[in-house]
């Protein structure tokens, strides 16, 4: 990925205001979810848990980063397709910026494919070298996997997944790398505190997850004027169904059954970590309008489809809206 990248696109995104938005999405979200909270407040200390980010804040020339696509990653995969967290800080104008968001570790650092639960806070030299990385991998190998069982170590009873023939072949680990592979969809900001959106919603008694609904309550309002969040939520508790992509597929990936068949799927417990981007409307970017990877202090994590306890579930984030869009290495 070069600077002059023909391949390097902006727009501009509308950017309501913050009390605006919490009415949007308080309206929204109740109704998706029978208790829910949006409020105008000052960003806590994200770095603490259970959020887990590399900067304090959400805050600061917030802009969000498409990078690559599913199609390098599927019929079959590009292996030459790899970029680099630092990179895409310096290329939307923002080195030394933390970087959250959801993407494909690079093949070339675990050795196989895996899923990327990015969460950096980059050099502000535009060097490859994060200041501060608190990203996360997950794989699927369930030889590793076995042998964690076998110590009896790591994962309590109660939070393994629930689907017994999955059991442990998710491995979650620090991701100490900034490479990463085919695709990205990554909200980057100064990661400074100030003023943010806090979002409280239990009791799910629509069909939208958590992320989906936000973005259609904003294409509701807003229409063909797109607007972008990113920040963080915690699924407190409830279940949340995740995939994790396994190995490269020996086949080429060339239908949705063939794409299911090959991803392995699992039941989480909480709590979860979840990094989020969302974009309200494609202005012919070929946007991914929404990708949320988590990560939990269970050893489970990857990408979320949804929660599978609707009764019990309860979602806990913050978000911002971002200032702009940038496409970087839009597949053809
Ligand atoms: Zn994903």
């Amino acid at each position: 990925m070069m600077e002059d990248d023909p391949g390097l696109l902006r727009a501009s995104l509308l950017v309501p205001p913050l009390a605006e938005l919490r009415d949007v999405l308080q309206a929204g979200l109740a109704e998706n979810f029978e208790q829910v909270d949006v409020s105008v407040v000052d960003c806590p200390d994200l770095q603490l848990a259970p959020f887990c980010l590399a900067a304090p804040g959400l805050c600061g020339d917030e802009r969000i980063a498409d990078v690559g696509g599913v199609p390098y990653l599927m019929p079959e995969p590009r292996k030459d397709k790899l970029y680099d967290l630092g990179d895409v800080s310096r290329l939307v104008g923002l080195p030394g910026a933390l970087v959250l968001g959801a993407g494909a570790a690079s093949h070339a650092v675990l050795g196989m494919n895996g899923e990327l639960m990015a969460n950096v806070l980059t050099s502000p030299q535009g060097g490859k070298e994060a200041v501060n990385n608190r990203s996360f991998s997950a794989r699927w190998d369930r030889n590793a996997a076995k042998s964690r069982s076998v110590a009896g170590e790591g994962v309590p009873d109660e939070a393994r997944p629930k689907n017994e023939e999955e059991e442990h072949g998710c491995v979650l680990e620090p991701y100490n790398h900034t490479e990463f592979a085919f695709l990205g969809n990554l909200f980057i900001s100064q990661g400074k505190r100030g003023k943010v959106l806090e979002i409280r919603a239990g009791v799910r008694t629509g069909a939208s997850n958590f992320i989906s609904c936000m973005r259609l309550a904003l294409f509701r309002n807003y229409g063909e004027k797109p607007v972008g969040l990113g920040g963080v939520f915690v699924m407190e508790e409830g279940d949340a169904k995740l995939h994790v992509m396994p190995r490269f597929s020996p086949c080429p990936l060339h239908s949705d059954e063939c794409v299911n068949s090959w991803l392995k799927f699992i039941t989480v417990p909480p709590p979860l970590s979840c990094l989020s981007v969302l974009v309200s409307h494609d202005p012919a970017l070929s946007l991914r309008l929404e990708h949320v990877h988590c990560f939990g202090p269970h050893g489970l994590g990857g990408h979320y489809h949804c929660d599978v306890t609707p009764r019990s579930v309860r979602y806990h984030g913050y978000f911002i809206p971002a200032r702009e869009i940038y496409r970087i290495d839009r597949p053809s």
